[in-house]
């Protein structure tokens, strides 16, 4: 491919940018790019990277949602004891939580639910 590549660049410590004018290995849009600064490739490795921080940040909700279904199972479990055992009041709320609970532990560590028999 003939011609060079048109990005702009820093180089380390300048303040002031240049053309990168590396020989040119793409067009994207009409514009040339070397391989360096192909739009497709850094692209590409945007995306990674953008995917890596979704899955770290759907981590981190999954962990923080397990342990406000810990928290509130916990109280349903008071209210139990505070009726005298009955369940009658918190199942149905125990059950639809328990479902889920076992949904997050399935989704941040496969294999290790708990057994949801009623
Ligand atoms: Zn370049």
């Amino acid at each position: 491919m003939e011609g060079t590549c048109c990005e702009m660049v820093y180089s380390p410590g300048a303040w002031r940018s240049h053309i990168c004018g590396r020989k040119a290995k793409v067009e994207v849009h009409g514009k040339l790019y070397c391989g360096i600064h192909d739009p497709k490739r850094l692209q590409a490795i945007e995306d990674v990277k953008t995917a890596e921080r979704n899955r770290k940040w759907e981590r981190v909700r999954l962990i923080r949602r397990k342990s406000e279904l810990l928290e509130d199972l916990g109280k349903l479990m008071i209210s139990v004891m505070a009726n005298n055992g009955n369940v009658i009041y918190v199942a149905g709320d125990a059950r639809l939580k328990i479902v889920e609970y076992n949904d997050v532990v399935n989704k941040l560590e496969p294999k290790q639910e708990v057994a949801n028999e009623a």
